[in-house]
């Protein structure tokens, strides 16, 4: 028996990445100073790719770092393939369909993809899904593919946007206050799905909100800062703890209640969203808050009541 349309939730992992210390938890010295000379790394973090079944089929959240990311080229050279190496290491270790085969999990299973950013290590594998399988990610993050320089975002669309793939700009604004003129039209592939912007008052502190199968169990938050278009997903399973994905906002979720936020992206966006998600906490109690590069969670999802 179960009062929710949630089945499985489980996490698998493509590589490992060490970032900066400073990454992990931003102090006062500016981003580029210690960029250049920091000398120390953190320990190597995994990247998270989570299946979450849904009776609609299976949904992957964040699709994890490309075998092509170990291969020359992959990276922008000049100032900006030395910044990208400088604040991250990455280790391939397997492909997603490995990853998820460890799962009992084929990727041609996959229904529908989220993925949090337009970081390579969070949609890197677009390319390998199903031709057509939509892609669901922020309609403000998709914005950035058309940016002058999407790469001072960190964003690659040569490799997050590849040929044929099924992109859906999400708008998550139904809560801000924005004038008519920069509301984005929900695509009709977005709308087919069955949801809609998710208008629950407990969600209201957040830009937007939208549930994708108008259930009530998946829905997308507005969750900016780490890029500007950054995306989570609240799982909602009815008596069970509710599960929150939240990419790349933290990669320690102890460190949220001390408002403690990465050393990378806009401080003041990313203090404001830790905040909210540490008030949502406190509304639905017994939130799990998964991140994207934390060790801990296998034993978060293993705990999870
Ligand atoms: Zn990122």
């Amino acid at each position: 028996m179960t009062d929710s349309p949630i089945g499985r939730v489980v996490a698998v992992s493509t590589g490992t990445v060490r970032v900066r210390p400073q990454n992990i938890a931003g102090d006062w010295r500016p981003m580029l100073w210690w960029t250049a000379t920091s000398r120390t790394w953190s320990e190597p973090m995994p990247i998270w790719t989570f299946a979450i079944e849904h009776p609609r089929g299976l949904v992957l959240f964040d699709l994890g770092q490309s075998p092509a990311s170990a291969e020359p080229g992959y990276y922008p050279g000049g100032f900006l393939g030395w910044a990208f190496a400088r604040q991250a290491s990455f280790v391939v270790e397997r492909s997603l369909p490995d990853a998820l085969a460890g799962e009992g999990i084929g990727l041609p299973d996959a229904s529908i993809a989220v993925v949090s950013h337009l970081h390579q290590d969070h949609a890197g594998n677009i390319a390998l899904l199903e031709p057509g399988v939509p892609v669901l990610v922020s309609a403000q993050e998709h914005g950035l593919l058309d940016a002058k320089t999407p790469e001072m975002h960190g964003v690659m669309p040569r490799h997050v946007s590849p040929k044929g793939a099924n992109l859906l700009p999400v708008p998550l604004d139904n809560f801000a206050d924005n004038s008519p003129a920069t509301t984005v039209e929900p695509p009709a592939a977005l709308l087919a799905l069955g949801g809609g912007p998710c208008d629950d008052p407990e969600l209201s502190g957040f830009p937007g909100a939208w549930d994708l199968y108008g259930d009530g169990s998946l829905v997308l938050l507005s969750t900016p800062g780490h890029t500007p278009g950054s995306a989570s997903l609240l799982i909602k399973r009815g008596s069970r703890s509710p599960l929150l994905l939240v990419g790349d906002v933290t990669y320690d979720p102890t460190l949220m209640p001390q408002g403690i936020v990465p050393g990378t992206g806009a401080e003041g966006l990313q203090r404001t969203t830790t905040a909210e998600i540490v008030a949502l906490a406190e509304r639905l109690p017994g939130l799990v808050v998964l991140a994207a590069h934390d060790p801990a969670v296998p034993h978060l999802l293993s705990t999870a009541h």
